[in-house]
């Protein structure tokens, strides 16, 4: 439940993410959303959008802490990007208000001989959050029909017998993904998606940061710039996989990702507005746990205990 005095908040909230939402993957395509755009706010209103992103975050904590204390839902906020997109920054900035032992953070890289031996949602599925909690996916089980789709040879490793590598293999995965999304929904665990869309140009000036300053050199790996040449096999992937699984049940935001600023402000939005959705409020106490409390108050009043 909203507080009424938010309530005029949460819409304009709602109307602001709403350009970035795509429920309907069908007609979906990624050339309609452009990386740089900054919505309402040029370039000069940008301190305007950071006093906003922090009044986000305000509001996030009072939710996050009542999904806490209801503990009925979960939430799995879904990370996908291209490199230098600035997933970790998002989700550090985004989560920065909200109380830590509500929320659970895992990155997801290449799968370990352990992982490998198992189906390819094991690993995600060990992760799942507990009811009451944020779960983040720092990428996710779409690098399933992303980096293994680009890279073909990566299925290999995962010793699946090659009559079940049909030529249908991403379409089936996708409609498994979109079927175990339904299922999660469906458990009272609300999914969001976030694609950071940056772009090729963007990404190579923070390539180059990140070669050019030694505070930033740690974070550049040339396994990055290889990928740089797949970059249309990626955007293809990502299509048709935001194609087959965006629903009004589990989004995906399509978060211009040029500017760091605001992206964050949109998924900050984008958590905010989903859980202003979400019939969340304080549990109700009933009346024998009222007389508990009462009691309770009058033994420590009266120094009995
Ligand atoms: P950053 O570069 O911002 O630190 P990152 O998420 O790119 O973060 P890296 O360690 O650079 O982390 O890369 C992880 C790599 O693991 C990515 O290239 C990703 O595509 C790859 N990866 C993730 N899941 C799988 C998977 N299931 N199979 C194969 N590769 C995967
Ligand atoms: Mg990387």
């Amino acid at each position: 439940m909203v507080p009424k005095n938010n309530k005029e908040k949460f819409t304009k909230i709602h109307d602001f993410v709403a350009p970035y939402k795509v429920t309907n993957g069908k007609s979906f395509k990624l050339s309609d959303f452009d990386p740089s755009n900054t919505g309402p706010f040029s370039n000069e209103k940008k301190q305007e959008a950071k006093d906003l992103l922090a009044e986000g975050i305000e509001l996030l904590k009072i939710q996050q802490d009542m999904l806490y204390a209801q503990d009925r839902y979960a939430m799995l906020l879904v990370f996908q990007a291209m490199d230098a997109a600035g997933k970790d920054g998002t989700i550090k900035h985004v989560m920065s208000g909200i109380n830590p032992q509500g929320c659970q953070v895992y990155s997801f890289k290449q799968p370990s001989p352990e992982e490998l031996d198992h189906d390819y949602m094991w690993r995600y599925l060990r992760c799942l959050p507990e009811r009451g909690r944020i779960g983040i996916y720092n990428r996710s089980y779409y690098e399933e029909v992303l980096v293994v789709r680009v890279h073909k040879e990566i299925l290999a490793h995962q010793r699946i017998p090659d009559e079940l590598i049909t030529k249908d293999i991403w379409r089936d995965r996708l409609e498994d993904i979109a079927n175990f999304e339904s299922y999660l929904t469906r458990n009272a665990v609300v999914v969001v998606k976030f694609f950071l869309n940056v772009s090729k140009t963007e990404q190579k000036k923070r390539f180059m940061a990140r070669l050019d300053r030694s505070e930033k050199n740690w974070k550049f790996s040339s396994s990055d710039l290889s990928e740089r040449r797949f970059w249309d096999d990626y955007m293809k992937a990502y299509q048709e996989a935001i194609r087959a699984t965006a629903t009004k049940s589990a989004p995906w935001y399509i978060v211009p990702a040029d500017n760091k600023w605001y992206t964050r402000l949109v998924v900050a939005g984008a958590i905010a507005d989903t859980m202003s959705r979400m019939n969340l409020a304080y549990p109700v106490v009933d009346k024998v746990k009222m007389k508990e409390i009462e009691e309770a108050r009058q033994l420590l009043a009266e120094g009995n205990v």
